[in-house]
């Protein structure tokens, strides 16, 4: 019985994924002789919890019943008050955690609250599954930089463009499809100049899945991007130009007048660890990295990589000159490359796609 209840308070919290960000994704189930008094979903940061959703539904019928929680209940005083003393206040029996949070503003504690006010605690249903919903989140909260997915469309070659740099289109619409629902899930997305460049992508959430668009980020040392890009000009979604230190003011100005964000490194280059860093602080907790190869590459190069999802054509494109999927310098040595292991693989229109994990 308690892992029917906790699949459905799973269910509920997975319904919010792409908007809860940079909180996790939680539901709650309130249960009272045997029957559903109170539910609910946490469903965007500053909002209110999972668990006071589902026990102001549940009213007077919190008294004496068990709650079900995906995540374990806060303990502390951040935007809202603490669940934990909500949960004790309204006198309920019983309460059941899927996992803990490893926030280290919470991790143990909310558990611990509640079993000292005399709440018998159950931790652990379900635990695998509530691990998985939140993988982003536990990733960024304790790394304190975003979850790393890099996204590319390949031929059956590994070729991401012709040898003149041609992109459009190596797979299926269906396929490009399923990557407009996969941009939807993350914070931001990543793209090289040379990207921007050679596609001028707009980079935003379309075919349906519109409601949220993620940031729009390039990596661009020297701010080569140019003004009549669609990224600086549709205002589409927010723009951030990330450049190197010796990029002036007066170089930033008409971008900024066009709305975009510039941010200057420290160094002359784009380092991407400390890049990661940058975009954890600014409460970016996901990135879709779209290329192009010298991108990827760099993201490889520093291990910086949870997630590949690869979009294979069956077209050959060859040549030497065309750029593979994941460029750079990369590794010498086979000891040294990123072993993934393999998690989903799904047909998809006339293509394959493959979603790899660390
Ligand atoms: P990228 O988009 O990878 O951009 C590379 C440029 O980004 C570099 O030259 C560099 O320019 C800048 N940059 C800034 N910081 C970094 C960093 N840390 N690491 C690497 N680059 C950095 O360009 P590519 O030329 O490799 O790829 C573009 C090609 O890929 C196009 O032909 C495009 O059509 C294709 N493509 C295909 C995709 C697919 O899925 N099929 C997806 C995306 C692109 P600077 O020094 O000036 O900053
Ligand atoms: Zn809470």
């Amino acid at each position: 019985m308690d892992e029917r209840y906790m699949r459905l308070a799973l269910q509920l919290a997975e319904s919010a994924r792409g908007q809860t960000s940079p909180n996790p994704l939680v539901g709650a189930v309130v249960v009272k002789n045997g029957e559903i008094v109170g539910f609910g979903a946490h469903l965007k940061a500053g909002e209110p919890h999972a668990e006071v959703h589902a026990l102001r539904m549940a009213g007077e019928k919190a008294e004496g019943a068990t709650v079900y929680v995906t995540l374990e209940p806060c303990s502390h005083y951040g935007r809202t008050p603490p669940c934990a003393d909500l949960l004790i206040e309204k006198k309920v029996k019983r309460v059941v955690v899927a996992t803990t949070d490893p926030n280290p503003l919470v991790a143990g504690k909310g558990v611990e609250k509640l079993r000292r006010a005399g709440i018998d605690v159950t931790v652990g249903v379900l635990k695998e599954e509530a691990d998985a919903l939140n993988e982003m989140f536990f990733h960024y909260i304790s790394t304190k930089t975003p979850y790393v997915t890099l996204k590319y469309a390949m031929s059956l070659d590994g070729k991401i463009a012709t040898k003149t740099g041609e992109s459009k289109w190596i797979t299926s619409e269906d396929a490009r499809r399923d990557v407009h629902r996969e941009r939807r899930m993350h914070d931001a997305i990543v793209v090289g100049v040379g990207t921007i460049l050679a596609d001028d992508p707009s980079l935003t959430v379309r075919f349906g899945y519109e409601g949220k668009q993620p940031i729009r980020i390039v990596l661009d040392t020297h701010l080569r991007t140019p003004l009549h890009a669609n990224v600086v000009t549709d205002q589409m979604a927010p723009t951030w130009i990330v450049v190197g230190h010796h990029v002036t003011e007066e170089q930033m100005k008409p971008y900024e007048h066009a709305g975009v964000q510039i941010i200057r490194m420290n160094e002359n280059k784009i380092d991407v660890p400390t890049l990661l860093l940058e975009l954890g602080q600014r409460n970016v907790m996901s990135i879709f990295v779209e290329g192009g190869a010298q991108v990827h590459g760099s993201f490889l190069r520093s291990r910086s990589v949870q997630q590949v999802l690869a979009y294979i054509a069956p077209t050959l494109i060859g040549g030497n000159e065309a750029p593979s999927a994941v460029g750079g310098e990369g590794f010498g040595r086979m000891i040294d490359t990123l072993r993934l292991q393999v998690k989903h693989v799904e047909r998809i229109g006339s293509d394959i796609k493959i979603v790899a994990k660390g």
